[in-house]
């Protein structure tokens, strides 16, 4: 099975434009987040988020098992908290993306919203590192995200494994395992879209699966939708060739392809028909060599400091 955990809607595509996509680039699930940039959507407009929502509910609707739907919100909205519940509740979407940017994750006036998520039990997608569009990522330093440490119950994916800022993220990724939590039951885990650009992206990879282990590493083609299928087969190719490269076995290229991103969405992900489906929650910790990471699965480290 292979998931994309990171697929933009712009509002410009239909169900049927997206499973096709799906189909052509062999992609048996998509992460769909709802649309915040352009076509009249924006991060800074609530209302625009609530029509986002509602376009996003509409064509996930009937397609649960292969599409999962992320709310997007603006959380210094005050009625932000109240929009995730609508839109998970009502709108039967299945995760939050956050994109920080004008707001830190530390602030006081965001917490309810990462509350809310941690009440409905969410995965939540970041935003993390650097905008390649000009934007500050000041923002979006992967350790300002260890406030969600503060909201047990949530389910963290940051996008781009934090890119230029990846020892960073390794660093936050890394807590839970010194402390012996397998990777499918981390708060923390990293999605590999690029992010990275390519002189960037072996080393990178590399380090992140030697330390964290691809247990804590997911597929994510950042593409935005409507795009033919081929533009997401691309960006799986060049996953696929540095997995290659790196001489991953199955077990680690199976994590990076779909268990990982499983164990994210939990709940969120609808069984799916066929032997593929049926991914053991506790394999990850159990895998070997790059599946496992620098801490050999479960096993607690002594602290190395205080
Ligand atoms: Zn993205």
């Amino acid at each position: 099975m292979v998931i994309d955990a990171h697929l933009h809607c712009t509002g410009r595509e239909t169900s049927d434009d997206v499973l096709r996509s799906l189909d052509e680039a062999q992609i048996d699930v998509g992460v769909l987040l709802a649309p915040f940039l352009g076509d009249g959507y924006s991060l800074d407009d609530a209302a625009s988020l609530r029509r986002a929502n509602a376009h996003l509910s509409a064509l996930v609707r009937g397609h649960r098992d292969r599409l999962v739907g992320f709310a997007v919100v603006d959380p210094r909205s005050p009625e932000a908290a109240h929009d995730l519940r609508h839109a998970v509740e009502t709108l039967g979407l299945r995760g939050v993306k956050m994109v920080p940017t004008g707001w830190y994750p530390y602030d006081a006036q965001v917490q309810p919203v990462f509350a809310m998520a941690a009440e409905l039990r969410l995965p939540v997608l970041f935003h993390s590192g650097i905008f390649i569009d000009g934007r500050s990522g000041r923002f979006c330093r992967p350790a300002f995200f260890e406030v969600m440490r503060d909201h047990p119950g949530t389910r963290v994916a940051l996008a781009h494994l934090g890119w230029p800022w990846t020892d960073e993220a390794i660093a936050v990724g890394l807590i839970d395992r010194i402390h012996g939590v397998p990777p499918e039951r981390a708060q923390f885990r990293f999605d590999i879209s690029f992010g990275p650009p390519p002189p960037y992206r072996r080393e990178v990879l590399q380090r992140a699966l030697e330390v964290l282990g691809a247990g804590a590493l997911q597929f994510g083609s950042d593409c935005f939708l409507p795009c033919p299928g081929h533009e997401i087969a691309t960006r799986r190719r060049w996953v696929q060739e540095l997995l290659d490269e790196l001489a991953l076995d199955e077990a680690a290229r199976a994590q990076i392809w779909s268990g990982t991103a499983a164990a994210w969405l939990g709940p969120a992900l609808e069984p799916r028909p066929g032997p593929t489906a049926a991914r053991s929650p506790s394999s990850p910790s159990r895998a070997a060599g790059h599946a496992a990471g620098w801490l050999g699965g479960s096993r607690p480290m002594a602290p190395l400091c205080c």
